[in-house]
């Protein structure tokens, strides 16, 4: 299995290219040359979220590495999760369940993506004896499950940008309480844009990196990100139902990733009848899909942070695969006049969004109503990120038929202040937090409108 770009110029690519370069040199992502079948009937046997990521993760790496190392490498790659079966499923009633992806060490979803890409990095370096920095900028849940995923490998420094402005206080104390020699926080004055600029200026000028040192990207778009996602659509489905009805599900959306790892787990064979984009007030998304308007605007900060953007980076990928059938050219067109020209694609392929998607845009207002309607009436409690997709699943009921799954991307306690203005209080919270909580906090105030940055690393690298 080779990989190639979605705008046609980076082609043949082995999994650990695709691993360590993140982002397509045309400016493309990644994909895989065809989508691997699994084999339903073999993996109903199956127990555990590890036995069935090791029949999904294998399907990809093959042009890397041998099935014997990545077994034994999932053996040990998700750790420090609170649950032992790593997800739970709570079900609201016979047609609802919550699908919890919070019970990993930084208590967001994001753990199981990037625990599994700091498991290859590590694996990658060790082979060519290298090294490697990660650099990054965050707007709450990836900066801090990157950081946890890769402080214990020595070969790996971290250096992530935490921009000024809504995140809240856990999250950020989750980067600044790590307290390891590999591992620098920056509290960079500036926004999120401002941080991801210099990230981008970081990846072409590379001045900081030692000779034959990797740098490593490790935002949404790498696809080992998405590998570690499928498996839970998969594991999902195996236990609710083995397979037997197709299920909807409503996931909480920002760059696309989660909801673009449900879609591959389609393709792949698991039974899909519909995804819900459920999206804050940042509704390039939700307008895409009932206007056939995907244009850029500037961000809203809303309670849902992890999920304010302007675009949705993975869209892409749907765009390439679902809606134009590989056509790389088009994509190519479509995304170099892409942010001055919006996205639009011709009505008869538009008109196909309706046959998987759904999707629906939630306001502040309606989060916070939604979250005190499931702690009053099913006792729930579920963060910010969990209600929006909760509150479309509701607003959209008339259109649903089958059960519906919906992904709780974070532990309510990660946001009080959401809680609070509520009025709903949590009698327990996660070990992981609770830890943070006490410790002093330890970061690098840098500026991002000069070198400072790019210094910084030098020095420390
Ligand atoms: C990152 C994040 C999201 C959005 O995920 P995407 O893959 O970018 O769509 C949703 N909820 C939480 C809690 C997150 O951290």
């Amino acid at each position: 299995m080779l990989f190639h770009s979605t705008r046609g110029k980076d082609t043949n690519k082995t999994f650990e290219d695709v691993l360590m370069q993140g982002l397509a040199s045309d400016g493309g992502l990644f994909m895989p040359n065809e989508w691997p079948k699994v084999d339903l009937k073999v993996l109903k046997e199956s127990e555990s979220f590890i036995d069935v990521a090791k029949h999904i993760v294998p399907l990809y790496t093959k042009s890397s590495f041998r099935d014997d190392e990545v077994i034994r490498l999932l053996d040990q790659t998700w750790h420090n999760f609170e649950s032992e079966e790593l997800i739970e499923i709570y079900d609201i009633d016979k047609d609802l369940s919550v699908l919890e992806l919070f019970h990993g060490p930084t208590a967001a979803f994001k753990d199981f993506g990037l625990q599994l890409a700091a498991s290859f990095f590590n694996m990658t370096l060790q082979k060519q004896n290298k090294t490697a920095i990660v650099f990054g900028a965050t707007s709450g849940d990836t900066g801090s499950a990157a950081i946890d995923a890769c402080k214990e490998f020595d070969l790996i420094k971290s250096f992530i940008l935490i921009p000024e402005g809504n995140m809240s206080d856990i999250q950020r104390k989750q980067m600044t309480t790590v307290n390891k020699k590999n591992v620098f926080p920056i509290l960079a004055n500036g926004t999120f844009d401002d941080c991801q600029d210099i990230v981008k200026k970081g990846f072409k000028e590379r001045s900081f990196l030692r000779d034959g040192q990797y740098l490593l990207a490790v935002n949404s778009i790498n696809w080992v990100r998405i590998i570690g996602q499928i498996c839970y659509y998969f594991y999902s489905s195996l236990k609710i139902n083995k397979f037997s009805q197709p299920l909807n599900f409503s996931v909480p959306t920002g760059n696309f990733g989660n909801v673009f790892a449900c879609y591959a787990a389609s393709r792949m064979g698991m039974p899909l009848s519909k995804i819900i984009v459920a999206v804050n007030s940042n509704d390039i998304l939700n307008r895409f899909f009932r206007n056939n308007d995907y244009s850029k605007k500037s961000v809203n900060e809303t309670i849902s942070p992890s999920m304010d953007i302007s675009v949705a980076s993975n869209f892409e990928r749907l765009v390439y695969d679902f809606y134009l059938d590989r056509d790389s050219k088009t994509c190519s067109n479509l995304y170099n006049q892409f942010p001055i020209k919006n996205i639009q694609i011709s009505e008869n392929l538009w008109k196909k969004s309706k046959d998987l998607f759904l999707s629906y845009s939630v306001d502040d207002e309606s989060t916070f109503d939604c979250m005190k309607f499931y702690k009053k009436n099913h006792g729930y409690i579920m963060d910010p990120h969990t209600a929006v997709a909760a509150d479309a699943v509701q607003k959209l009921n008339n259109e649903i038929i089958n059960k519906t799954i919906m992904l709780a991307t974070a532990h309510p306690a990660k946001f009080p202040n959401a809680l609070e203005s509520s009025g709903i209080s949590l009698d327990k919270i996660p070990y992981s937090l609770k830890k943070v909580l006490s410790k002093k906090e330890k970061a690098y105030e840098l500026d991002t409108k000069d070198n400072s940055i790019f210094n910084f690393i030098k020095e420390n690298n």
